[in-house]
């Protein structure tokens, strides 16, 4: 089933979603903040248009999809100049939002969409750029079962796994919780293997040791062999993004006014990471400040 995309945010993740659509056979229009980045994308080699504005992207789509770093830069697009996109929207459109957001402004924003008779789901994906390159993201779904039906054609051409999470925000909140509990992943099994490597034992013998036992994750199993021991930090997904996340998920345990400290840490952890390593460190890369904290390097 052929359809009509607007896709807008062709960043480290948006752009491999982007280039699938086009290649699966939809008509697509891509529009990207720095253009320079729409015009060179594997979307425009693969017949996509280049549009000139995010108006003109999404005039005569049948789906909007947008992949920006925060809610407030999907709510300020829309808004912005006299709210020419939100205008642009033709009534039956459907948007789907793939930003890891936060379930709060996502309500407001399908409010708004919902009074120009524009429905809302939010479809944040999680396995990374290699995922996206691969086409097999989880898709997780928040709004209504009938919404998602309608975003399935698109989403599959990128997606592995599609999963309808709950009302609108959903998938923002579950997509939170997942990167936070990233985030102590990350920090705990630096922390794990700098006591270790004190204690006399090799980061090597201690992930092969974890890796087998029931300390391991994706970060110790994947994240920490490839990236941290042989000191290569490509920039796959900013820390700045992963603290936006760990964030939203610390922001949401506090509006139900339980007590979830550990969000909060990994909230507090990647926070202070960020700050210390700057906006383009990759997330990954907190372990430096673990690192610089103990005075030892967890290189092989
Ligand atoms: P990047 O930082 O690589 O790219 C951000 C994109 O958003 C760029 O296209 C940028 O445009 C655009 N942008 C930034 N600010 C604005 C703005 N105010 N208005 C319009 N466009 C803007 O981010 P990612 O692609 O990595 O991430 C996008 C979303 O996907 C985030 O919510 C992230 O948390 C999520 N995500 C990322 C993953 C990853 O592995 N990278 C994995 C899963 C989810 P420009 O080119 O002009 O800078």
């Amino acid at each position: 089933m052929s359809l009509t995309v607007a896709f807008l945010g062709l960043g480290a993740i948006g752009a491999p979603m982007a280039a699938h659509l086009g290649r699966a056979g939809h008509t697509l229009t891509v529009w990207n903040r720095t253009v320079q980045r729409a015009t060179g994308s594997a979307a425009a080699a693969a017949g996509a248009r280049v549009a000139t504005s995010p108006a003109d992207a999404v005039r005569g789509a049948s789906i909007v999809i947008t992949c920006l770093p925060e809610s407030s830069d999907v709510a300020a697009l829309l808004n912005a100049d006299g709210q020419a996109m939100l205008q642009a929207l033709e009534p039956g459109v459907l948007f789907v939002d793939c930003t890891s957001g936060d379930p709060d402004t996502s309500r407001r924003i399908a409010a708004d969409l919902a009074a120009r008779g524009v429905d809302f789901i939010d479809a944040p994906v999680s396995g990374g750029v290699v995922g996206a390159e691969a086409g097999t993201l989880t898709v997780m779904v928040g709004g209504t079962a009938a919404a998602l039906d309608r975003a399935r054609p698109a989403l599959e051409s990128f997606a592995g796994k599609i999963v309808h999470c709950g009302e609108v925000g959903a998938g923002h909140a579950l997509k939170a919780v997942n990167n936070a509990l990233l985030a102590l992943h990350i920090w705990s099994t630096a922390e794990g293997l700098v006591v270790a490597m004190k204690a006399g034992v090799t980061p090597q013998v201690a992930l092969d040791v974890i890796n087998a036992s029931s300390g391991r994750s994706n970060a110790s199993m994947n994240l920490f062999p490839e990236r941290v021991l042989t000191g290569a930090f490509p920039r796959t997904f900013r820390l700045a993004l992963l603290d936006k996340d760990a964030g939203i998920a610390a922001s949401i345990a506090r509006g139900q006014k339980g007590a979830s400290p550990a969000l909060q840490l990994a909230a507090d952890l990647m926070r202070i990471a960020h700050l210390e390593l700057g906006d383009e460190a990759d997330h990954v890369e907190a372990v430096k400040l673990v690192e610089r904290w103990a005075g030892v390097e967890l290189r092989q």
